[in-house]
């Protein structure tokens, strides 16, 4: 009877071991399968996706750019004038890496249509260290959240809907999206501090600080604002005009 006994415990775990065995095996290709697949992506997106030293330089511009609006609303804002920041969305709150990796895998280049149905799919992430800095500007008085993005006006809906997702939307934003080709940046940040077209409602705004990732994100020539005090410019080596 004992005999018996041993043997089926024995034969019991030989069983469990053939069932880790498989499993793990599984594990280990896929994790193969991943490593390949990163190691075949282009260095811009990889360094985006993989490297630590990414997350590290975006997350310390949004700590020292808290620290400096801390300050700047602190010494600067009154309740005679309204407030505002100004941040664009696509990789600068908004990590659309994942995008590039699908026109790498069907080696593809940026084309407007498959960046709507990205856009469509609400499944950008987060750029890090940006929710901390948003949650943190709203806790302050009279400032104006304002996101001013290219993605088109007519994707403002499934562009809310993944903010949602992320935690970074409140229904007090202003979103100034892009109606048309000559709707350029530098248009709808002259209606904020002008308080005209589609600011008209609100009034004129001062803005406090700037964050993107180009050079069309920011006021040219303005001595009032400087890179590292009240203006914020994120990498992005996936795409741009250079
Ligand atoms: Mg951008």
């Amino acid at each position: 009877m004992i005999k018996k006994y041993i043997l089926y415990l024995l034969c019991l775990l030989c069983y469990g071991c053939s069932i880790n065995v498989g499993i793990d095996t599984s594990k280990d290709s896929k994790q193969e399968q991943t490593t390949e697949q990163n190691l075949k992506l282009p260095n811009d997106v990889r360094w985006i996706t993989n490297s630590s030293e990414y997350k590290t330089l975006v997350k310390q511009i949004y700590t020292q750019a808290w620290e400096n609006i801390d300050a700047l609303a602190f010494n600067t804002i009154n309740s005679k004038e309204q407030w505002a920041i100004i941040m664009d969305l696509d990789e600068t709150v908004l990590d659309n890496s994942d995008y590039q990796i699908k026109l790498f895998e069907n080696n593809e280049t940026y084309n407007p249509e498959s960046w709507s149905v990205w856009v469509n799919l609400k499944e950008a992430k987060l750029v890090p260290g940006s929710k901390e800095f948003i949650d943190n500007v709203r806790a302050l008085e009279n400032i104006q959240l304002i996101f001013l993005s290219n993605r088109m006006a007519k994707n403002l809906t499934p562009t809310i809907e993944n903010m949602i997702a992320l935690g970074v939307y409140a229904e007090q934003d202003i979103f100034l999206l892009r109606e048309n080709k000559a709707d350029k940046k530098n248009i709808r940040r002259d209606e904020v501090t002008q308080g005209i077209g589609r600011m008209k409602d609100y009034g004129s705004m001062k803005v406090l600080a700037y964050f993107g990732d180009a050079s069309h994100d920011f006021p040219e020539e303005d001595s009032q604002y400087k890179f590292g005090y009240n203006m914020f410019m994120f990498p992005n080596p996936m795409y741009g005009k250079w």
